[in-house]
C-alpha cells in the first residue's frame, strides 16, 4: 500500500517571484489555491512539465525547496545550466504570471534517525543537500562535500554542528571524486551514504565505496540528477 506522502496530484500554478540567488541559481516561487492539497514540506521531489521545440511536452525532476502552507507557494531553485534544456530554458525566462504544471510530491528521503552521513552534491543537487541538512538530527556528524563550479555559486546553509561542510569550488564535472579520494573511509565507513549528481560521477561514487569495502546497499542513496549531453526524457 502506498504512504499517504506517495500520493501523486497534479497542481496547476503560477509564477508569483523570481529571485536570482546566486549567477547560476535562480530562484522561482509558484502559488496556486491547488497547494493547499500539497501535503509534504521541504525537499520532496516533483515533477515539472514544460513544451519542448518539436512541439511537444517533457517532465522534468525538481526539489521542493521551501513550501509555505499559509501563503500556498512553492520555491523551486533552478540551475541556470548550459547548453540549456526545457526547464532551465524555461527558468532563465520565467516572468511573474507564467504558469507551470506540477506533478507530486515524491516522499523525500527521511534522514531524521541518522546521526552519521557522508553526503555529496554537485550545484544542481544543492537544494536537495540544502533541505536534507535541515531535517537531520541535531546531535548529527559526518560531512558534506558539495561542488560548485565558483566560489559565488556558496550559498549559507543550516546543517547540525557536527556536520563539516566542505565546499569543493571546481569546474570540473567530477570535482566531487578527488575530494571523496581524499576523505579516510574510516570518516565515513559506517555512515549514511547520499550522492547526487551527474549520472557517471555517481557511477564512479558508488564504485569507490564498493572499492573501499561498501558493498551493501542498505543506508545508501546515490542518484544520477542529470546526464551529460541528454535531456532528461532520453535517460530518465
Ligand atoms: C530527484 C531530483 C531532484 C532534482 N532537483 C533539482 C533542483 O532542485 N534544481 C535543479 O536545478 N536541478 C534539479 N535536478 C536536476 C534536473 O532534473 C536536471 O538537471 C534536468 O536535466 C534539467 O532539465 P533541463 O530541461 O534543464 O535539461 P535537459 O533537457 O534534461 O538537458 C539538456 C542538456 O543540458 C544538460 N544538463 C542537464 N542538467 C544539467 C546540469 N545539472 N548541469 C549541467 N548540464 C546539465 C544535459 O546534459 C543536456 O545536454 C534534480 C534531479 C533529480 C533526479
Amino acid at each position: 500500500m502506498s504512504s499517504p506522502t506517495d500520493r501523486q496530484y497534479h497542481f496547476d500554478t503560477r509564477v508569483v517571484r523570481i529571485s536570482q540567488l546566486t549567477p547560476r541559481m535562480r530562484r522561482i516561487t509558484v502559488s496556486s489555491p491547488e497547494l493547499a492539497a500539497f501535503h509534504v514540506e521541504n525537499g520532496p521531489n516533483i515533477k515539472l512539465y514544460f513544451a519542448l521545440p518539436d512541439g511537444g511536452r517533457a517532465s522534468r525532476t525538481y526539489t521542493v525547496r521551501h513550501f509555505r502552507r499559509d501563503a500556498l507557494e512553492l520555491d523551486i531553485d533552478f540551475l541556470l545550466h548550459e547548453p540549456d534544456g526545457a526547464a532551465s530554458h524555461w527558468a532563465r525566462h520565467a516572468q511573474p504570471g507564467d504558469t507551470l504544471a506540477i506533478m507530486g510530491p515524491r516522499a523525500p528521503l527521511d534522514l531524521a534517525g541518522e546521526t552519521h552521513v557522508l553526503l555529496l552534491a554537485d550545484l544542481c543537487a544543492l537544494p536537495a543537500a540544502s533541505a536534507l541538512l535541515e531535517t537531520l538530527p541535531a546531535d548529527s556528524c559526518g560531512t558534506a562535500l558539495l561542488a560548485v563550479p565558483a566560489a559565488e555559486e556558496i550559498i549559507a546553509l543550516q546543517h547540525p554542528a557536527g556536520v563539516r561542510v566542505q565546499w569543493v569550488v571546481d569546474s570540473a564535472i567530477d570535482a566531487l571524486l578527488p575530494a571523496l579520494a581524499a576523505l579516510p573511509a574510516s570518516q565515513w565507513r559506517d555512515a549514511y551514504l547520499w550522492a547526487a549528481a551527474e549520472s557517471g560521477v555517481v557511477k564512479a561514487i558508488r564504485e569507490h565505496f564498493i572499492a573501499a569495502g561498501r558493498s551493501s546497499r542498505a543506508r545508501t542513496r546515490l542518484v544520477g540528477y542529470w546526464k551529460l549531453g541528454q535531456a532528461e526524457q532520453d535517460h530518465a
